[in-house]
């Protein structure tokens, strides 16, 4: 007889792990705590309009994914081009960053006291031997600190809600694809080659808003057989020696007991911790305290105009303005509103519970119209409607000793060997779909080949200390 896994979450991660493991016709079970799959990668529709949480994008450098993708999706699958700016202080530049943008639009003594900066953070770099331990200290010692106080430092405040002095330097590591201003200037010169993510401007997007491509995904999981119950929280794990037992999730008021051979988590790795029995947690429990994630709240408007710009992304450095980017729908899908209209979605992290998680909409809705306006875009009167989304789990703050916290939980868990915890909630790391998608694949297959691939190697997966996405296969 097959095994009997069940998957928690039904996001990219645990979608892709189902998907894999009922190809080979495992007894599957997803248990989803939302009325729909696709976690983060939703897609809401409203009055003919389409709206991701955040607009996503596909891009993997991983072939035998984006084939086994642009299989299911089929012509439902769109080829996109990115063009994306940073708006700063009543100007547009380049994103990435261009060293040559930066020259012509900065006035000559900002420009100066940029390249001096610069040259300071070298030689401290060289001399004092600096080393990388937040994120300021990496920008600082690449960039200068003339351009981190332009361009990152604000942004990145914004984004985590605490200073950039007390962000791991991982975050920067892997998300900022320019190595450093050598680089810059090395490609503004044409002496460097190659595409880091960044850099991609080809990408993947469904004709119905990201969360089509899970949807679809999840219609090939049921015609194989798996089961996903939806409206179910985990709230409960059964220990047996080193394994878990069964699991008890919440549905409609009512708990329910399930048994298992083995369990795939992709639920937050601080909450799967709390599902244990007290008495095995003890001392983890204040490791799993420590891991905070930062929420977002999106703000969705429906604009009576044709289009409102050519960018995809539109970053937002400056602290004084609420959101962080800027986004137009239709540049992704042109299936994205009807007919001569467009709509803007603005991303505004937030901590939950907070003033802006827990304002109205109207006062989001005068709040940013007002910035928008600031920004050049002034669509006061062409709004149609609005309404707000909300993700509690946004981006796992990577606080300078996130990691030691984070491998305290790992530890505790691999004793019990029937259970993987992996995706970006399961793993608390600042993945991509596409590499979560990896890792629900790479949990399925060491399960299927009981355990020769390591957890720890899932877990991991695609964290060198270097850019995530580097050489994308992508349209
Ligand atoms: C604003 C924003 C923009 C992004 N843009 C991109 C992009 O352009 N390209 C890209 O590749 N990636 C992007 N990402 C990242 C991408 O969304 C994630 O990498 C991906 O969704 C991770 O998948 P996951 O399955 O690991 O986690 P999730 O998508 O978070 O799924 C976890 C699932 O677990 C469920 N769950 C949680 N607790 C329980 C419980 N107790 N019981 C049952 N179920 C539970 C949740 O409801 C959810 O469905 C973006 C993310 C954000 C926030």
């Amino acid at each position: 007889m097959k095994k009997k896994i069940l998957v928690l979450g039904g996001g990219p991660c645990g979608l892709s792990a189902a998907w894999e493991l009922s190809k080979y016709g495992y007894d599957i079970t997803v248990i989803e705590k939302e009325s729909r799959v696709g976690g983060l990668c939703i897609t809401n529709e409203y009055k003919g309009y389409r709206f991701d949480l955040g607009g996503h994008r596909f891009i993997s450098k991983n072939k035998e994914l984006v084939e086994n993708v642009c299989g299911i999706m089929g012509d439902e699958l769109l080829t996109s081009h990115r063009k994306s700016v940073i708006l700063l202080k009543g100007k547009t530049f380049e994103y990435p960053l261009s060293a040559r943008d930066i020259f012509l639009k900065m006035d000559i003594w900002t420009n100066m006291k940029a390249f001096t900066s610069y040259l300071i953070a070298v030689f401290t770099k060289i001399v004092f031997r600096k080393k990388d331990v937040s994120f300021e200290d990496w920008i600082v010692n690449r960039f200068g600190r003339t351009l981190y106080n332009l361009f990152f430092g604000p942004y990145t405040e914004k984004l985590w809600g605490v200073s950039p002095k007390f962000i791991s330097s991982d975050w920067a590591s892997q998300r900022i694809s320019l190595l450093n201003l050598k680089d810059v200037l090395f490609r503004l010169f044409k002496l460097k080659k190659g595409t880091p993510r960044t850099y991609a401007r080809g990408y993947f997007y469904p004709k119905k808003g990201i969360g089509q491509m899970f949807d679809i995904m999840s219609e090939e999981i049921s015609k194989m057989g798996g089961k996903i119950v939806l409206n179910a929280t985990v709230s409960g794990i059964k220990v047996n020696n080193n394994a878990i037992e069964s699991i008890c999730y919440v549905q409609r008021g009512v708990t329910r007991t399930v048994d298992c051979d083995a369990i795939i988590s992709t639920i937050p790795l601080p909450d799967l911790i709390k599902t244990f029995p007290g008495h095995l947690t003890g001392d983890v429990m204040k490791h799993a305290s420590v891991l905070q994630f930062r929420a977002v709240r999106f703000l969705n408007i429906l604009v009576d105009i044709p289009d409102i710009s050519d960018n995809t992304w539109m970053y937002v450095s400056e602290g004084k303005h609420i959101m962080t980017r800027i986004q137009e729908p239709k540049r992704r899908s042109p299936f994205s509103a009807p007919e001569g209209k467009t709509s803007v979605m603005l991303e505004i992290p937030c901590n939950e519970n907070d003033e802006t998680w827990s304002c109205s909409k109207e006062i989001l809705l005068n709040r940013c119209l007002a910035d928008l306006k600031e920004l050049g875009l002034d669509i006061r009167d062409k709004v149609i409607d609005y309404f707000t989304t909300c993700v509690t789990h946004g981006y796992p703050v990577y606080s300078l000793d996130y990691s030691m916290h984070r491998q305290k939980l790992f530890d505790f868990l691999d004793c019990f060997e029937n259970l993987i915890t992996c995706g970006r909630q399961g793993t608390f790391r600042y993945i991509f779909m596409d590499t979560a998608m990896e890792m629900g694949i790479a949990a399925a297959q060491t399960l299927m080949l009981d355990n020769l691939c390591k957890k720890e190697d899932v877990q991991l997966m695609r964290s060198e200390k270097e850019l995530i996405e580097v050489t994308s296969v992508t349209a």
